[in-house]
């Protein structure tokens, strides 16, 4: 069986045809499942035939809700499992200009970041196209309204599942899908140089968003063992690279862990490293894991750090911390579902 999420509506439209359906009932099954309808049987407007066709050949892989937690500021937080069982976590944000979610790539992660709650139990599994996509579907329903952002920040390396991650995107911004704007989506990733000229080449839209999280070489290998392949110069210049390439402005994510890399003189080689690039910097106070050593940094410290990048005319954010009443921080939720559960 297949999971029909996987399939673009030109591919859908092919299989009907050399199924010996009209083509045009592609389009009628995608309204169906993107307005929540599930059910092939219960497609209204489709001819039996290609019902039962559809039925014999294919699933609809929305996954199971096994959890669901309400955080007080609007945050939504979904343990969900897959077909096979394997679980992961999406997170729904609310802002005023709109609803956006963080989805999963990956069943864990491969990439070792010390601070990270996702990559615990290493990478199980990639995603598929239509497993990230269920996600959203899955999430409209829970508020009953539309997403308007995707963030690729939930478990996963985005740019370590490249071809699904692609599809994704496509389906996600098909005029015929969901249609969200490829410069609503924000992929982001630890750094895996030559995906990211290859995704350069794509030419997409979209935001590019770099976890940076250290401004020397040395302190980033004690954090993240990436580090170790590629350097932070070799990133920068990939940056630039896709900035030529898209004319987008990259942002920089930068995790402040006390007494790591918050100190004033971090924030002034982080100043140097992105003097002239077109980039924008977001400060992630960091989510403590339970797992982890990592404290996050005194307020007073993550605003001096602030106050520096911007006095060096470099255009910073605090990253809002939303959901931490609700385990929001990346795999935090599934950790504490597998030990629960083991
Ligand atoms: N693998 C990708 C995307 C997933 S992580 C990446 O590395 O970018 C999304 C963001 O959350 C990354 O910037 C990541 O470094 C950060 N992150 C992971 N664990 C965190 C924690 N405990 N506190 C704060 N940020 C964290």
């Amino acid at each position: 069986m297949i999971n029909i999420l996987d399939l673009s509506q030109e591919e859908l439209k092919n299989w009907l045809q050399d199924n010996n359906e009209k083509a045009f009932r592609a389009e009628q099954v995608f309204n169906w499942i993107y307005k929540g309808q599930w059910d092939f049987k219960e497609m209204k407007n489709v001819n039996t035939s290609a019902i039962d066709k559809l039925t014999a050949n294919f699933y609809i892989g929305i996954p199971k809700v096994l959890e669901k937690l309400y955080s007080k500021d609007g945050t939504i937080k979904l343990l969900i499992a897959l077909s096979d069982g394997n679980v992961i976590e999406t997170v729904i944000m609310k802002y005023k200009h709109g609803n956006s979610i963080c989805v999963s790539t990956q069943v864990g992660c491969r990439m070792g970041c010390r601070f990270c709650a996702s990559t615990l139990g290493g990478r199980i599994r990639d995603l598929t196209a239509g497993e990230i996509l269920s996600q959203i579907l899955l999430a409209e329903v829970i508020i009953s309204g539309k997403i308007s952002n995707v963030v690729l920040m939930g478990s996963g390396e985005p740019l370590d599942n490249f071809s699904n991650v692609i599809k994704f995107i496509e389906l996600v911004n098909s005029p015929k899908g969901l249609n969200i704007g490829q410069r609503h989506i924000t992929l982001s990733t630890c750094g895996l140089v030559p995906k990211i000229y290859e995704l350069a080449d794509k030419k997409l839209q979209i935001t590019l968003a770099i976890s940076l999280h250290a401004s020397t070489d040395e302190k980033r290998k004690e954090m993240m063992p990436i580090a170790n392949r590629y350097s932070i110069n070799e990133i920068l210049q990939a940056c630039k690279y896709y900035t030529d390439k898209t004319n987008r402005r990259i942002t920089f994510e930068y995790a402040l862990v006390k007494g790591s890399n918050d100190t004033k003189e971090d924030a002034y080689k982080l100043c140097d490293l992105l003097k002239g690039t077109l980039s924008h910097v977001n400060l992630i106070p960091i989510n403590e894991v339970t797992e982890r050593e990592y404290q996050r940094s005194e307020d007073r410290a993550i605003l001096e750090f602030y106050n520096i990048l911007m006095s060096k005319g470099i255009e910073t954010t605090i990253r809002r911390e939303m959901g931490s009443d609700i385990n929001a921080a990346c795999g935090q939720l599934r950790r504490s579902y597998i030990d629960a559960t083991r």
